[in-house]
């Protein structure tokens, strides 16, 4: 028998979670790796499937948990063999396959890569998704042409963890990165993890004009919605803007005025179904380049039962940095 966080689905289409004990027979037959989790995380999709304000879990009984970090118990894949160090992140894991909220897990091999060496499951977790976003966001900027030297990078939803994560790696990439945030109690938080500046996001949040001032050489947005237009609107010409996420809203109320007046570039980053060679070149750039003073300074460890109750709290948008799961 092994701990678990068990999703069901009530009569009236609520989510009933609980902490709950599982057995190998619960897990999915569709897997050819059986892992131990040491660690796992709260993501912002982990806390759309727990508390079930959104319609991210599609198959029931569900164990949530996008992201785990352990070592392999059995395995008939030929790349995996007992006790090999993984990383797992995505692939539908905890939407339509049982996650790694749990002390066990059975996965996919062609889904786990590698645990860089030197990378704790621990420190792999504190990164999760969200980190290992916010470094597809960092590598986009830089694969489109926008240098240290190009001007200033925007970081929308600047305390969460795509946020926090990508300031840290742009700032320690020689970038000059300004925060946008909603918790401007939180400017020393930002700053200590290299913005140079901080913004009041609700300068952001509003609809606005399709073109204003130019300011920003690159944006990482993890917001959408207004925010996500506001930025594309205050690029600089030929500026380039990555956008992750909905913490705002699904919505694109935009205009194509930057795109064709200012040769703007939008560049969408997927991090669930990105294919292996991009999961293993951010995962090996996570390990050599981030600093990871900066990562304990943004990381939470929390158990089991608590992801319960912070899944509400992630939602609310009011939990700093990252939350790493100890399962265990
Ligand atoms: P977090 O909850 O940790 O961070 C989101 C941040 O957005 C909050 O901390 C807050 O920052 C800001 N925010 C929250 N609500 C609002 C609002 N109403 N208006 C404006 N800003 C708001 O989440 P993550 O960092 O884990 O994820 C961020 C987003 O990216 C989510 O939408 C998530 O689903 C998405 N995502 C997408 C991935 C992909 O593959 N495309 C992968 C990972 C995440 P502040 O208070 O500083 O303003």
């Amino acid at each position: 028998m092994f701990n678990a966080i068990l999703l069901n689905k009530n009569d009236d289409g609520s989510t009933a979670a609980q902490l709950s004990q599982m057995d190998d027979a619960q897990l999915p037959a569709d897997g050819d790796v059986t892992v131990a989790i040491d660690y796992s995380t709260i993501n912002y999709k982990d806390g759309l499937a727990i508390t079930g304000r959104a319609p991210v879990v599609r198959k029931w009984p569900m164990v949530p948990g996008i992201d785990g970090a352990g070592q392999v118990l059995e395995s008939s894949h030929p790349d995996w063999k007992p006790g090999d160090a993984f990383i797992l992140n995505g692939w539908g894991v905890g939407e339509t396959h049982m996650g790694c909220l749990a002390q066990r897990a059975r996965l996919k091999g062609d889904w786990l890569i590698r645990r860089p060496d030197g990378m704790s499951a621990r420190t792999a977790m504190a990164i999760g998704t969200a980190g290992y976003t916010a470094m597809l966001s960092a590598l986009a900027l830089q694969e489109q042409g926008v240098d240290k030297d190009s001007g200033e990078i925007l970081v929308t939803g600047a305390s969460g963890g795509v946020g926090s994560v990508a300031i840290a790696i742009l700032s320690g990439w020689g970038y000059r990165v300004v925060a946008s945030t909603g918790k401007l109690d939180e400017t020393d938080y930002l700053k200590s993890l290299g913005a140079v500046d901080v913004l009041d996001r609700a300068a952001l949040s509003a609809p606005g004009k399709p073109l204003q001032k130019e300011r920003w050489a690159g944006v990482v947005d993890s917001v959408g919605s207004h925010t996500l237009v506001n930025a594309i609107a205050q690029v600089r010409y030929g500026g380039v803007v990555t956008a992750c996420g909905l913490a705002q809203g699904l919505d694109f109320p935009a205009s194509v005025a930057p795109f064709i007046l200012r040769g703007i570039r939008l560049i969408g980053i997927d991090s669930v179904m990105a294919p292996r060679e991009r999961r293993i070149a951010a995962w090996s750039r996570l390990a050599s380049d981030l600093d990871t003073a900066k990562l304990d300074a943004i990381t939470r460890e929390i158990t089991l039962a608590e992801a319960l109750t912070q899944a509400p709290e992630i939602i609310a948008g009011k939990v700093r940095g990252r939350l790493v799961v100890n399962v265990n």
